[in-house]
This record gives structure tokens, C-alpha cells and sequence, in this order.
């Protein structure tokens, strides 16, 4: 796929790891990010797609390398802009095979590192996320590798990160997120339906990652995805800066997205594409 021309934000556009200069990934492996960076791991919707893994994003900060969702097939995309023992964190939004699975590539790559099994790393994510993986990787000892802790809604500290949690519109316990570090804010919204909580939660955001897993069809099902249209309402409701369309599922025609968005928000609205990198300060 050729390298697309750069987006209207500073938002870089990678369209496959050949188009990555081989300069630019030594320096990502190797550097340590200060302000706040937002890298698109993965943004394909309910599955991974032809050009992307399901939903993962790379949030660092001061050195520190928090995963926010780890959903099917994000491990092998995540080693393009990190090696996984410089992993610091992982944030989970819900437990549906889309945002979690690959939490198991995860623990075999830190249980069995060549250097030895690596210090366990804070996962943070709904009760239950210690089964739910156990589950999932057929070994109740995935304790060996993380340590589990249970969100709550309400004001977190993970790493150089304050986060703000609140529960969103999704068939199983799911949790929005506000990250804020050096004065700057994003919020990703997990995936939802309708959400009072995700506006409160994107109210003056710089950026609000938003899902937006529906084709804009009559009668869309309640408390499950929105629609492109749906998530500029709610970036427009909440006064964020831009906003950024993502959990697009190979079905849906992206375009059409775009501009269900963009006739609902005044400000730049743009889709997520795995290997974008975003510098917030
Ligand atoms: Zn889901």
C-alpha cells in the first residue's frame, strides 16, 4: 500500500511496515517518548482486517509504554513500535476477544523471554480479566506474568498518566478512558452505543479516539456501537479538539464514516490507520 500524504494534524500515516523507513523503527525501539504519543497498533473492528489487528494503541509518556486494549492479532503489530519486554502496562477496555486476546502472546513472550521470565506488569481491566485470560490461554497461571488489578470508574494514576474511567453502552462491563499528561487530554471510548459517560469523559479533550463500529443504518441496536455520525455527536457534545474514528470493521465503508462524522462535528475528524503515531505536546 503507498504511504499516504501526512493528515491535516502532524498525524503520520503508515500504510504497512515496508512503508516504515528502517530509521525511524531503530529510533522507536530504542528512544524514550517524553510528551504524550499515541501510536495506532491496531484499529479493525469486531476482527482483525486485511490491513490491521483488531483494537490495540500504544500510549507512552516520560519512557513509560502503557498498551491500552490487546485485541487479535495486535502482538505481532505491537513489535513494530515496541519489543514486548519494554512493555510498562496494559489497559483493558472489556473482555470481548476483539480488545483482550492476544493477552496471550503477551504471556508467553514475557513468561518465556529469552532472558527469563520478566517482572510481572500491571493489567488493568474489568473484574474478572485474571479468568477471562486464564481462560483464553488454557493455564490458570497467568499470574506468573501480570498483575491483575480491577478498574473501577473514577481517577487512576498508571504510570506518568492520570486516567479517568466511567462506564460505557456495551453489552458486557466496559470502561471509557481519559489519559492527561503535560496538560494535554485524550479519551478513547472503548467500544459503546449511546454514552452520556464517554461525553463527560471527552469534555474538552484534545483528541477523542472514538469507535465507531456501525454503519449509519435506520434502527441501529441500542448500547452496542456507534455509527461515524454517532461519534461526531458525541465528540461535538463534548467540545474535543479533533476527533478520530476507529474499531472500523472490514465491512464498513470508512468513507462513508468519515462523513457521518463530519457532518456532525465542526472540528478535523480523520480515521484511524494502523502505524499512525499522534504527538499530543
Ligand atoms: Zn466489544
Amino acid at each position: 500500500m503507498a504511504r499516504r500524504e501526512p493528515g491535516p494534524f502532524g498525524v503520520m500515516e503508515l500504510g504497512s511496515v515496508a512503508d516504515v523507513p528502517r530509521r525511524w523503527l531503530a529510533r522507536r525501539h530504542l528512544g524514550s517518548v517524553v510528551g504524550m504519543r499515541l501510536t495506532m497498533v491496531g484499529c479493525s473492528g469486531s476482527m482483525p482486517g486485511p490491513h490491521s489487528a483488531a483494537s490495540c494503541y500504544l500510549l507512552e509518556a516520560d519512557g513509560f509504554r502503557l498498551v491500552v486494549d490487546l485485541g487479535n492479532g495486535a502482538v505481532g503489530a505491537l513489535q513494530r513500535y515496541t519489543a514486548l519486554n519494554r512493555v510498562d502496562a496494559v489497559a483493558l477496555s472489556h473482555l470481548h476477544a476483539d480488545h483482550c486476546l492476544d493477552m496471550c502472546p503477551l504471556w508467553v513472550a514475557r513468561t518465556y523471554a529469552p532472558e527469563g521470565a520478566l517482572p510481572r506488569i500491571p493489567v488493568y481491566g474489568p473484574a474478572g480479566t485474571a479468568e477471562r485470560i486464564a481462560r483464553a490461554n488454557d493455564d490458570p497461571d497467568v499470574t506468573g506474568a501480570f498483575d491483575f488489578v480491577t478498574l473501577t470508574p473514577g481517577q487512576h494514576r498508571i504510570g506518568p498518566f492520570a486516567v479517568t474511567t466511567g462506564h460505557v453502552a456495551h453489552p458486557v462491563e466496559t470502561f471509557a478512558f481519559r489519559f492527561e499528561h503535560g496538560g494535554h487530554a485524550l479519551t478513547y471510548s472503548g467500544d459503546t452505543g449511546e454514552s452520556p459517560a464517554l461525553v463527560e469523559l471527552a469534555r474538552s479533550a484534545d483528541v477523542l479516539l472514538c469507535e465507531a463500529g456501525f454503519p449509519d443504518l435506520p434502527d441501529l441496536p441500542p448500547n452496542l456501537h456507534l455509527c461515524g455520525r454517532q461519534a461526531g455527536e458525541h465528540a461535538a457534545r463534548a467540545g474535543a479538539g479533533r476527533l478520530i474514528l476507529t474499531h472500523l470493521a472490514p465491512d464498513c465503508d470508512p468513507e462513508e464514516s468519515l462523513a457521518g462524522a463530519a457532518g456532525a462535528f465542526g472540528g478535523p475528524v480523520s480515521l484511524a490507520a494502523p502505524g499512525q503515531v499522534l504527538d499530543l505536546g
